[in-house]
């Protein structure tokens, strides 16, 4: 099941949706900011239950 995450560019501050499968496990990645382009890595962290704990998102 994919979840809708809210994302908060930490560079430009614009927030936009993330389409995440918390099922996959945990995950980290990098992506591009949609509205500046600038990328961010993203860190999240999937608990036992299949439920997102943590969400972070910082500068790359
Ligand atoms: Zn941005």
């Amino acid at each position: 099941m994919q979840d809708a995450l809210a994302i908060s560019c930490p560079h430009c501050g614009e927030s936009f949706s993330l389409a995440f499968d918390a099922s996959e496990g945990s995950a980290e990645f990098v992506i591009d900011c949609e509205v500046c382009c600038r990328p961010m890595n993203v860190t999240i962290q999937v608990n036992d239950d299949g439920e997102i704990e943590t969400l972070d998102v910082v500068e790359e």
